[in-house]
């Protein structure tokens, strides 16, 4: 992995944030379950499982419940003087940021705003806020520990065989909804649901 040291204008040193490192660790991860193709759905999926572990690492090691957590990725990244909290948030997708030099943070929250795009392999970190947010909302509807329920639900998804290369985020969710009843119980599994719903994935 390289990180780079920040120009300390924009951006500090990208090693500032745990949730930074554990993003690409994630990565690893992915490429060796699924192998999600990094284009489209299936590539937002990809980088917002990153997003989902490396905020779930960040969690734990801070010992913070879902209430607690700030679901901003890369706090701390941004220089000084840029008006931003971080490179991502999860819970609120395109309000990280918003300032001269870096411009808005333009991730989109739901699939209304879905960027239909052939930059960035179809917008893989633009879309992954949609999936970034239903996480966000499973976890906050589940509450506690968010690693425990969403986040073990999300895990039993990623590892699933049967999740294909190409899965859109509709399969995901799907997935992940019976792995929240399979693993835990009807009430876990409806509190997924409803997150991806609330998307407008569903
Ligand atoms: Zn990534």
């Amino acid at each position: 992995m390289v990180f780079g040291d920040g120009d300390g204008e924009i951006f500090n040193r990208f090693t500032i944030a745990i949730d930074v490192v554990a993003h690409e660790l994630a990565h690893g991860v992915t490429e060796n379950e699924v192998g999600l193709l990094y284009f489209e759905q299936a590539g937002a999926l990809n980088e917002s499982l990153s997003d989902v572990f490396g905020s779930l690492v960040k969690q734990f090691h801070l010992k913070q419940t879902v209430d607690r957590a700030d679901w901003i990725i890369g706090e701390g990244l941004l220089a000084s003087g840029i008006n931003g909290r971080g490179l991502r948030s999860m819970s609120e997708p395109g309000t990280a940021y918003d300032d001269p030099m870096l411009g808005k943070d333009p991730q989109p929250a739901h699939m209304d705003h879905y960027v239909k795009t052939r930059e960035n392999n179809g917008g893989v970190y633009l879309n992954s806020g949609i999936p970034n947010r239903a996480f966000y909302l499973a976890a906050k509807a589940l509450g506690g520990y968010a690693w425990e329920l969403a986040g073990q639900a999300w895990h039993d998804t990623l590892c699933d065989k049967s999740l294909p290369q190409d899965a859109d985020f509709s399969t995901f969710a799907r997935l992940a909804i019976q792995h929240g009843e399979q693993r835990f119980n009807r009430s876990v599994a409806q509190s997924i649901e409803q997150a991806w719903l609330e998307v407008g994935v569903l």
